[in-house]
């Protein structure tokens, strides 16, 4: 399991109304949450991360959903 605990740094407000899990949207203020683990990786997240079940794995600027039915689209924001 990488990096920082998202929880302790960020707000998170699921999207509403839920994004298809087809199309999830990437931009800087959103954040994929697995309803797996409740882990929380940024959707265009730079630093390697992941979520702690594996559902959820990103680097580079790109986050790799194994199975987007399991991920809940939040916005985060500062605390
Ligand atoms: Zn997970």
């Amino acid at each position: 399991m990488a990096g920082v605990d998202m929880r302790k740094i960020y707000n998170f407000y699921p999207i509403e109304p839920a994004p298809s899990p087809d199309d999830l949207p990437t931009g800087g203020d959103l954040y994929y949450e697995c309803t797996e683990c409740s882990g929380v990786v940024s959707s265009v997240t730079h630093i390697k991360a992941a979520c702690a079940c594996g559902n959820l794995s990103g680097h580079g600027g790109q986050t790799t959903v194994k199975d987007p039915a399991k991920v809940r689209v939040v916005r985060g924001k500062l605390k």
